[in-house]
């Protein structure tokens, strides 16, 4: 019994001292192996001694042997047996220790192909989630984060808290024009930098990334209202704005910002498209500042595209037509001249209203072209009614793109004198708020156009922030009351003040005044109490075509001939 003992617990010893040096590191291997050597030589003294102590043999019985095994030849017997028993475990010990290290070989490079593996997956992932420029996330990145963010914030909401995201859309200004003068390394360099600025800014919640170009994005999380985008929105123009020092130069350069929140302004799917609009929108109210997204800036990307295209081919394909609104004198109760507004026909879509069209054309850059082909029609129209007899004075609107380019100038003179027009025949519309933000270059256009004798008007009068001073900078002989004042004129109190006071000031400047959007007699009566000299509107005609004006002309009243432009 207690042999048996013996050999059940050395046996459970050693499988347990087997498994530990299964796993043992190379220090903990001797004392293991010599603890089993140990174990083994207990296990197998005490099994011997306690068996042949337990064991009586009486003379000539069960052990046949007892007398022919001896001496000489038990030696010999036991000698072979332990010689092969000892080979034997040497020879499994040593194959099993050239399999212990194969394996260990073989696991070795399993962990080194592992990590190889780990590497490559971990530089693909890198590659397809950063931009390689600037090492910030790139647009899948940006939006699989806005995605992320987005769930976030739903659920919050269902918990009552209210969480709100913003996505800024950042394009600098006057880029490409750094990039062409002084190289690419600069323009990287600026990137770089300009990307370090951003990332610094961006709180650890909040995602910056570059998606093309000069453009960044910043998802913003957690914000509260547009006052913290404001807040934040000023921090990125300040440090953008500091000088990137190139070459030994240092160069300033802007940038233009859209900002959109959700949920209040903006479906979740179109959060950047909407934000770009909104850049846009500050790009062309001059740069160097930011603008919040209003619905009207959102045009369907889709149908953006679409127009795009067609708009290249539109002036070629002769697509474009002016219509002209007539104005009416104050006192005379004449046509004083007329207002050009360009109309698109699109042989698809039908006529298409200039506020569909003419941002996307201004974006695109091609209201230039554009722009100088209206500028031209106007006065082969003006020098086509001259033939007739008429004399007519023609208003056309500006772009602020068109302001900026250096030869505008030139390009208006060179048209009046290709169809032998008087300069003073044409009068050129720009709204205030544009002229305000772009004072510079409105400034040195206006100067030039007046120098060439060309008549100049501040459209959209009372939607800007125009200071009296900067208004008494611009040679502008007019200014136009915009329809929003107009139309609270017969209802409300503090519109009539306005009018008034805006009427009052003009003349104060020697500036005339044209009201603009009269839909009813009361309105054109109210304005004419308060001595307003022109008066526009659908209450006296929409805008039509050249012919339609005529044959309005000759049935209404005779052609005012020989009135120019006051
Ligand atoms: P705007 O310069 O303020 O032009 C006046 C707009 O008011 C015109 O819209 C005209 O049709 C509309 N209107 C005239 N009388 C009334 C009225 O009694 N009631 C109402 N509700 N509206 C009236 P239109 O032609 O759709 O032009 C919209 C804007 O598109 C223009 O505003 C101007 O900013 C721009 N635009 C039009 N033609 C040109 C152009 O040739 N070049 C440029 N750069 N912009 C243009
Ligand atoms: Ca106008
Ligand atoms: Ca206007």
């Amino acid at each position: 019994m207690l042999s048996a003992a013996i050999a059940v617990g050395a046996s459970a010893a050693s499988l347990l001292i087997f498994k530990h040096l299964g796993d043992a590191t190379r220090e903990r291997r001797l004392p293991l192996q010599i603890l089993a050597a140990i174990v083994m030589g207990l296990a197998v003294c005490g099994m011997h001694y306690t068996g042949m102590a337990a064991a009586a043999f009486p003379a000539g019985s069960v052990c046949l042997s007892a007398d022919e095994l001896r001496g000489f030849g038990l030696t010999t017997v036991v000698g072979i047996a332990t010689s092969l028993l000892l080979l034997g475990t040497l020879f499994t010990s040593t194959v099993e220790a050239r399999l212990q290290v194969v394996a260990q070989r073989l696991a070795r490079s399993l962990t080194e192909t592992n990590a190889e593996l780990t590497r490559a997956n971990n530089e693909l992932q890198q590659r397809a989630f950063t931009d390689a420029l600037t090492g910030l996330p790139n647009r899948v990145l940006f939006e699989d984060r806005l995605r992320h963010a987005l769930l976030r914030m739903r659920r919050a909401n269902q918990l009552k808290v209210e969480e709100r995201i913003a996505v800024l859309f950042i394009d600098l200004d006057g880029f490409k024009p750094i990039n062409d003068t002084f190289g690419h390394t600069a323009g990287d360099h600026i990137l770089r930098s300009a990307a370090d600025r951003l990332a610094r800014l961006a709180g650890p919640s909040d995602t910056v990334a570059r998606i093309g170009g000069d453009e960044f994005l910043m998802l913003l999380e957690g914000v509260r209202d547009q006052a913290d985008c404001a807040l934040a929105a000023n921090q990125m123009l300040r440090a953008l704005g500091e000088p990137f020092s190139i070459m030994g130069k240092q160069l300033q350069i802007a940038c233009s910002i859209g900002i959109v929140l959700h949920p209040d302004q903006g479906e979740p799917d179109k959060l950047v498209s909407n934000a770009d609009a909104a850049m846009y929108a500050a790009k062309r109210a001059g740069g160097g500042n930011y603008a919040m997204f209003e619905s009207s800036m959102g045009v369907n990307a889709a149908t953006q595209l679409e127009l795009q295209s067609d708009l290249r081919q539109a002036l070629e394909l002769g697509q474009f037509e002016l219509h002209y609104q007539p104005k009416i004198d104050g006192h005379s109760k004449q046509m004083s001249g007329v207002e050009a507004l360009v109309r698109w026909n699109h042989p698809q879509r039908g006529p298409i209203a200039p506020m569909d069209f003419i941002g996307l054309a201004e974006r695109f850059g091609l209201i230039v072209r554009l722009g100088e082909w209206i500028i031209d029609e106007a006065c082969r129209q003006i020098a086509a009614w001259r033939a007739e007899g008429v004399t007519m004075s023609v208003a056309v609107n500006l772009s602020v793109m068109q302001l900026r380019e250096a030869d505008f100038v030139d390009r208006v003179e060179q048209a009046l004198l290709r169809h032998d027009v008087p300069a003073s025949l044409l009068l050129c519309e720009i709204t205030e708020s544009l002229a305000m933000e772009d004072f510079k270059s409105t400034q040195r256009t206006f100067d030039g156009l007046a120098r060439a004798g060309v008549f100049l008007s501040i459209d959209d009068f009372g939607t800007g922030y125009s200071s009296l001073s900067h208004l008494r900078q611009l040679p502008a002989r007019q200014v136009k009351i915009d329809r929003s004042f107009v139309k609270d004129l017969e209802s409300q109190e503090d519109a009539r003040a306005v009018v008034d006071a805006v009427i009052r000031l003009a003349h104060a400047l020697g500036l005339g005044v044209v009201a603009e959007g009269v839909e009813t007699q009361a309105q054109g009566d109210i304005l004419l109490r308060m001595e307003c000299d022109e008066l526009q509107g659908f209450y006296y005609a929409r805008p039509m075509s050249a012919s339609a004006l005529m044959d309005w002309l000759n049935t209404r009243q005779q052609p005012s001939r020989g009135s120019e432009a006051r």
